[in-house]
């Protein structure tokens, strides 16, 4: 068994407290690797070494040569991508093919940032100012703080640390405490890419102990964080009070919207993708399934058809098509839904048990489960449940959809299956979500911007917006004038 220990200026550190926790593995139920148990002061060696570097030869690199470290670390992420998913999946229990799948994939953000490095361009600004040059340039904003939530911890990582490293600042990243040996593994490709000492570190152990501290810290000047809103609301005030920055990618409760219009095949395997892959442990996750009136019955039966036998058990074994939930108190959050749920009158059409016993290892399981019969106002409707369970609600028509659809504090995501280009156009205008997806759901890509509205979160990852999270634009003002007017009076 691995016993980790912090990654600190390219070197591994033991934790100040002499502590390791356990990293757990969600299907069997047992210890796996030990994780070094951070606190403030951990954090501040992390924070400094970071802030040091920024003064070091990562910040004389030209942003060129910024960017081919970059695509080199890509690079070591694609040859490294089996290990690298081995260890994650084992970590938080998703499917051994899709995290490999999403760690080849998170190589592309690296590749796709390390292009943009050179590309980050201010602008000369046609002013009114008489013999005045204006021009503005973008600077690094200095020490970055990710943290990141167990459910894809290596993907969600990539989506800030490669804009935030485009952008020449440097990492101290704080891995969810259930998910944080991919963490380590990817400190080892960051030291074989040749990044200098200090760029990125990697500080492991609870919110309080290690989160806290590092939003606090005055060396950090961005908080990158994805998690659940209750947290993200500590950041925030936390944030506030250093007059910070930091973006803040949350929960969701998606509608996932079917017309009587839609290709209903292909929309039943959308509605199933959205809701039913990774478990439902996605903050994108097509939790709030909107049917048309007319087709309800039917599209239920489509459902039920896809889904009834889907394959459920060790998520490193190939056909295996639902894994455990990842933790044991997420595993008790969603039973406790399925309680919820049955308590408010909806109907379990589908599944509403767990699992245990042969091949089922420490038996975190739940079953796809399905409700209808769901109104909006029920608490299954309202609240992340983050786990496989779908509420289903009927409509009228497109402004019911509208209505149901944005009559909720998250503003994530939302699906449309229409053949209508009028309506998936009314439809995407009128939905207060900051994705829509239109006959396809799930879609996200480096080039593209993704995050939310409303209690969702705020600011964007993906595509060029995301680096602006972390960069400083500054105005330059060059007098061109041989002399300077008359000191006393200010001309405007
Ligand atoms: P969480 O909020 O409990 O934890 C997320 C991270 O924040 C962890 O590393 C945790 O240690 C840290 N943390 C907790 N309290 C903190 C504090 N006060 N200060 C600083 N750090 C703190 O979330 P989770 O349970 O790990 O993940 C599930 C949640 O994440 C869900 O609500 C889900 O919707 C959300 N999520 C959102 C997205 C997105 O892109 N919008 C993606 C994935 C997950």
């Amino acid at each position: 068994m691995n016993t980790y220990q912090h990654f600190i200026k390219n070197e591994w550190v033991e934790p100040d407290s002499g502590q390791y926790f356990d990293a757990l593995d969600p299907f069997s139920g047992e210890t796996w690797a030990k994780l070094p148990q951070g606190n403030a002061i951990d954090v501040d060696r992390a924070a400094t070494a970071a802030a040091v570097a920024m003064e070091g030869p990562w910040s004389k690199m030209s942003a060129t040569d910024r960017g081919m470290l970059l695509y080199r670390l890509g690079a070591l992420i694609e040859s490294n991508a089996q290990k690298l998913a081995e260890v994650e999946s084992r970590d938080n229990g998703k499917l051994l093919s899709e995290v490999l799948g999403q760690v080849r994939y998170a190589a592309k953000y690296f590749y796709y940032y390390g292009g943009l490095a050179d590309k980050i361009q201010g602008a000369v600004i046609p002013n009114d100012k008489p013999k005045v040059f204006n021009y503005t340039r973008y600077e690094p904003v200095g020490v970055v703080a990710t943290i990141t939530p167990w459910n894809s911890s290596l993907l969600l990582t990539a989506w800030k640390v490669a804009p935030a490293l485009c952008a020449g600042n440097t990492i101290v990243a704080k891995p969810s405490e259930h998910t944080s040996v991919s963490m380590f593994e990817l400190a080892k490709l960051f030291v074989e890419a040749g990044f200098p000492p200090g760029v990125f570190n990697v500080i492991t152990g609870f919110g309080k102990d290690v989160g806290e501290p590092l939003v606090a810290h005055p060396a950090v000047s961005v908080v990158a964080f994805t998690g659940g809103d209750e947290g993200g609301r500590r950041v925030a005030v936390q944030a506030a009070q250093h007059f910070k920055r930091c973006t803040l990618e949350l929960g969701g409760k998606s509608p996932n919207i079917v017309f009587d219009d839609a290709d209903l095949t292909n929309a039943a395997n959308g509605v199933v993708t959205g809701i039913f892959s990774a478990g439902g442990q996605t903050c994108m996750a097509g939790s709030r399934l909107l049917l048309q009136e007319s087709i309800h019955d039917e599209f239920v039966e489509r459902l039920l058809t896809i889904c009834k036998d889907a394959k459920i058990g060790n998520p490193a074994e190939p056909g295996v098509q639902v894994g455990p939930v990842a933790t044991k108190p997420q595993f008790d959050k969603v039973v406790s839904y399925i309680d919820i749920a049955k308590s408010e009158g909806a109907n379990c059409v589908l599944g509403g048990k767990t699992r245990s016993g042969n091949g089922y290892g420490a038996g975190q399981f739940v079953e796809p489960t399905i409700f209808t019969g769901v109104n909006n106002s029920m608490r299954i409707a309202q609240e992340e449940v983050f786990g496989p369970i779908l509420s289903v609600l009927k409509f009228k028509d497109e402004d019911d959809a509208v209505r149901i659809g944005n009559d909720i504090r998250f503003g994530l995501a939302a699906g449309v299956w229409t053949k209508s280009l009028h309506r998936a156009m009314y439809m995407s205008e009128k939905l207060r979500a900051g994705t829509v997806w239109i006959n396809n759901y799930r879609s996200t890509s480096f080039t593209t911007p993704f995050g939310g509205f409303k209690d969702s979160g705020l600011g964007r990852e993906g595509g060029v917006e995301a680096v602006k999270e972390f960069l400083e634009v500054k105005s330059v003002w060059v007098s061109t004038d041989l002399q300077m007017p008359d000191p006393f009076i200010r001309k405007y």
